[in-house]
């Protein structure tokens, strides 16, 4: 009993009545009494106490019939050897400061820093990489909080000196970093205002053999961005392309920025470019430094007097349209306005059309091969199968409807009658007047308003030519719909934005550009209306005179049509007739 008081663990076991063999597995074979094997074989260092816990633990075994399976004695084995690691010093810190890193305890986890290195703990990378994230977050002022009492400034310096300390240590003890290790530095030398450490450390990971993440970068560029140091921004930005990283709104933003307030015109034409092919719409605050480029003085003066239009016509068709990539034209001041598109894509501030951007064929056939692999590692495999087989007897379908969310629109009760509607419209707008396909949750096909004898004959009617499926218990739907639609390369109607975590498995690349050509969006006004996508491309997009037109971010409200930004030049402006507005104001 004495034993169960003082080592609780031995309790579990005499309560269990099993004895404990160690088996092979146990190799005490260290000369150090601070060290123990674990069963894989490697060394472990140890406290005392779990020492001591140990060899209790091989008398009680030892000295216990070895009628237990091989199984359970294992298991305990592992129970101890878990414990007596947990109850190792540097773990009791690792868990202490994780605890600190969670809820952003500064203060206490350099306390607890301090305590170890006097009482001689080893410390490892991880140990210093929660240091250091903690110290850079206090450096850069992103703890939420003051701790203690303490004021901002405080926290800030308080970060800044001992991160940098901590640093300096860890590469005195001979600690081999990792990539938080370099970024959470670079942190620290943003924090100092320096960019051009910040920058160095990410050579130094480069050069060290880590690859360096979008993250990593952030200090160095953002750091050059604000100090107004263009030619270096350029420098890290040259560095992220050559190391394969690719910047994202925020980055290509601050670069747009400082290439405006140092008047590099060729390189704010490559920004918005950049911006166009990688980031398409633009979030508010990009819409206005894009705005601050075309009223400023300096743009006025940047532009081709004269080009040749066969070119730019060439640049175009090259690019596969809305935009030809052969610098600014025209000359004079641009004209700014905020705008919308009318339904056929028809700019209501200048009267230019913008285009649509064909899919290459070929990108889609790949896209939609890529997804049955996708979805086998999230569903069960055997009915996905199942289920691409059913599509290759029953399809192709011009349009898909992603059933739980159409007949959920009015959001109160499931609408068999919403989703009848649904599907009668889009059936008139089929060519062939095919009935779409309705991908439908297997309980929503049976019970509840599925019950409902008119619901029954209709889903009987659906079944029966071949235009529903349910999806089997346990799965997403999600996965079903969207395969659906994509290998039939047809219209999917939902109002679900596919903005989760199924989604950004998808890649940015190929599926918002999809989905912006075949998702129908539906709204509820007495009874469904349909959405079509629209007839252009929500791109940012650079005419052949020189025009140019940036879209905004929108919410989901469909009633709330996208804000676009229309900057166009007087002298592009002249071959139409004036508008009544211009006349007005004597332009
Ligand atoms: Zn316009």
């Amino acid at each position: 009993m004495l034993l169960v008081k003082t080592f609780p663990l031995l309790s579990v076991i005499s309560k269990a009545k099993t004895p404990l063999r160690l088996g092979r597995h146990c190799k005490f074979r260290c000369c150090s009494p601070s060290l123990i094997f674990s069963g894989d074989g490697n060394c472990i260092r140890s406290s005392p106490s779990s020492m001591q816990t140990m060899t209790h633990l091989t008398t009680l075994a030892t000295s216990q019939s070895t009628s237990i399976s091989k199984t359970s004695s294992e298991r305990l084995y592992k129970k101890a050897m878990k414990k007596a690691r947990m109850e190792l010093p540097e773990n009791i810190l690792k868990h202490k400061l994780d605890m600190c890193s969670r809820h952003r305890k500064l203060i206490e986890a350099l306390q607890l820093y301090d305590e170890a290195r006097r009482n001689g703990v080893q410390l490892s990378y991880h140990h210093y990489n929660v240091l250091l994230y903690l110290c850079s977050f206090a450096a850069v002022g992103s703890l939420a909080e003051s701790e203690d009492g303490e004021d901002d400034v405080n926290v800030k310096n308080l970060g800044m000196t001992r991160g940098i300390e901590i640093y300096q240590q860890m590469n005195i003890d001979k600690v081999a970093p990792n990539e938080a290790t370099f970024t959470n530095a670079a942190r620290l030398a943003a924090a100092m205002e320096d960019p051009e450490m910040a920058f160095d450390l990410v050579k130094q990971m480069k050069s060290s053999g880590i690859p360096p993440r979008l993250r990593s970068y952030g200090p160095a560029l953002f750091g050059f961005c604000e100090k107004g140091e263009a030619s270096k921004a350029f420098d890290v930005d040259a560095h992220m392309i050559e190391c394969g990283v690719v910047a994202e709104e925020s980055e290509l933003a601050a670069l747009l920025e400082v290439a405006i307030e140092r008047k590099i015109g060729e390189k704010v034409y490559e920004m918005l470019h950049r911006l166009r092919s990688s980031v398409r719409q633009v979030s508010e605050s990009t819409a206005k430094v894009v705005e601050k480029w075309f009223r400023s003085d300096y743009a006025t003066d940047v532009g081709k007097e004269t080009w040749d239009a066969a070119k730019i016509k060439e640049g175009i068709v090259n690019g596969g349209g809305g935009w030809h990539g052969q610098g600014w034209l025209g000359n004079g001041r641009w004209r700014v306005t905020r705008t919308n598109m009318d339904m056929k894509g028809v700019c209501q501030s200048c009267d230019e059309k913008l285009v649509c951007i064909d899919i290459d064929p070929a990108e889609t056939a790949h896209f939609a091969g890529s997804l049955p692999k996708l979805a086998c590692q999230k569903e069960s495999k055997v009915n996905f199968l199942k289920f691409e087989e059913w599509l290759r007897q029953h399809g192709p379908f011009d349009a898909v409807i992603d059933g739980a969310n159409v007949g959920m629109q009015n959001q109160h009760y499931f609408s068999f009658f919403d989703l009848n509607s649904t599907v009668n419209q889009l059936r008139q707008l089929s060519p062939s007047k095919k009935l779409p396909l309705v991908i439908l949750h297997r309980s929503r096909v049976h019970g509840g308003p599925a019950e409902d004898p008119k619901n029954r004959r209709l889903l009987q009617r659906w079944k029966e030519s071949g235009a529903l499926y349910a999806t089997p218990a346990g799965s997403n739907d999600d996965w079903y719909w969207l395969y659906a639609a994509v290998s039939c390369n047809c219209l999917l109607v939902t109002n679900d934005e596919m903005r989760d975590h199924l989604f950004q498995l998808l890649g940015t690349s190929f599926f918002p550009r999809w989905k912006e050509k075949h998702q129908v969006r539906t709204s509820f006004s007495r009874g469904v209306r349909l959405h079509m996508p629209p007839p252009y491309s929500i791109i940012i997009q650079e005419s052949e005179n020189g025009s140019w037109h940036v879209p905004t971010v929108t919410g989901d409200d469909i009633g709330n049509p996208r804000q676009w930004l229309c900057a166009t030049r007087a002298r592009n402006m002249s071959a139409r007739s004036p508008s009544l507005e211009q006349i007005w104001r004597g332009q």
